[in-house]
């Protein structure tokens, strides 16, 4: 008889702590087994369906054979073309689709593979923590080192770039950051990107801007694209996706945009891994750019009475939370007494209510839990009703 195969998995496999989600999944299983009537704002997945006409759109384009065959690397020029118009109509930003855009599959796909493409075994990645977990993963994948430069609600959750040692910024290379914020909510300005310019340069670090919530503002303050000031083309590139702006998370679409070299690196990896996105998904995408701003006024309205019910209601219990001007979460403060594990667990446990602990996005995010608005205002109301009868 043939021998078993041991099953060993690679030691950067072993050593990776459980992807954040994967863990709450189990606690949500947990609850609803045992017949609980959950409230879901633990993970940042919008309820609403994509709007029609974009899938009207793929519903044709899916017909074509011409969608049939692998698409093209870089993705099809159309849509790259689609990507630079709405990058000049929305920000003012010039770009040449053929060299300086990069279509992707879903911008988790483009960021996991940056230090694939530019981190040798030892050099150094700066990321902002609390953050998005792909950022330290990604760079451990390609043998780097991750430095993880603290968000502070003192410093409005913008990093203080003078406080990282000389010796990191010595082997440094790459460095992400993401505005608006993935979970702070906080926003930043040119001040801060104008700052952020002169210190790629100085130090000859790539800035990767994570703008994957551009387009999830309130009150009508529009956040900016870091390309909008001179100079950020020669430091860096930015990842927008087409996933939250459009209700698409599950289509997998965004892009790349900014220094062509950057563009140029990460195409030469995708080109050897992946094979491009469905073109009929890319087409759906162009018809996604192009919908009239009356639609996404809608969606966004519907983000921010969200936002101001849970705002007003957990402001009422005396929770500290800061009203966020964009993405769609609210970062709240622990009350005393409770780490974010302990208080995300007494209110999955009592409420019903499931949430993400603030640690979970790395250790300056311990004190804080974030809530997504991902559910329905009706929802809302009964999930904030429900935590003043445990808090
Ligand atoms: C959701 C999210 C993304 C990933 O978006 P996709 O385009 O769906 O891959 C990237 N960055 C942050 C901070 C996010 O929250």
């Amino acid at each position: 008889m043939a021998k078993k195969v041991s099953i060993e998995p690679a030691l950067r496999v072993k050593d990776l702590p459980p992807y954040l989600f994967a863990t709450i999944d189990k606690m949500k299983e947990k609850a609803l087994a045992k017949g609980v009537d959950l409230i879901d704002m633990s993970i940042g997945d919008p309820d609403i369906p994509t709007p029609r006409h974009i899938v009207e759109r793929m519903r044709k384009a899916v017909q074509n054979p011409a969608h049939h065959q692998y698409p093209s690397y870089m993705g099809m020029l159309s849509f790259r073309q689609a990507a630079a118009d709405w990058m000049k109509k929305r920000f003012n930003v010039k770009l040449d689709p053929k060299t300086e855009i990069l279509s992707l599959i879903g911008s988790k796909e483009g960021i996991g593979h940056m230090p694939l493409a530019f981190i040798n075994p030892g050099d150094y990645v700066l990321a902002t923590s609390p953050g998005y977990p792909v950022y330290p993963v990604a760079t451990l994948f390609a043998g780097g080192h991750c430095h993880e430069i603290p968000l502070l609600q003192k410093n409005d959750y913008l990093p203080d770039l003078k406080k990282i040692p000389k010796t990191v910024l010595k082997k440094a290379k790459l460095m992400f950051i993401n505005y608006p914020n993935n979970p702070t909510a906080a926003c930043a300005g040119k001040k801060f990107y104008k700052e952020l310019i002169k210190f790629a340069g100085d130090n000859n670090i790539l800035i990767c801007h994570d703008a994957a919530y551009s387009e999830m503002y309130f009150d009508g303050e529009k956040p900016m694209s870091f390309l909008e000031l001179p100079g950020a083309k020669d430091v860096g590139i930015e990842f927008h996706s087409l996933s939250k702006t459009y209700s698409m998370t599950g289509w997998r679409i965004g892009f790349a945009v900014g220094n062509k070299d950057a563009i140029a690196g990460l195409g030469k990896i995708k080109t050897n891994i992946d094979s491009g996105i469905f073109q009929a998904i890319q087409e759906a995408g162009i018809e996604a750019l192009n919908t009239d701003d009356k639609i996404l006024k809608k969606l966004r309205d519907t983000y921010q009475e969200r936002r101001d019910v849970l705002y007003d209601g957990l402001t009422k219990l005396g929770l500290e939370v800061t009203k966020p001007k964009a993405t769609f979460y609210l970062w709240v403060k622990c009350p005393k007494g409770y780490t974010s594990g302990e208080l995300t667990a007494h209110l999955l446990n009592k409420a019903g209510v499931l949430t993400t602990p603030g640690n979970g996005f790395g250790e300056p995010g311990e004190g804080y839990i974030r809530f997504a608005l991902t559910v329905p205002v009706k929802r809302m109301k009964e999930a904030v009703k429900r935590i003043s009868d445990v808090l």
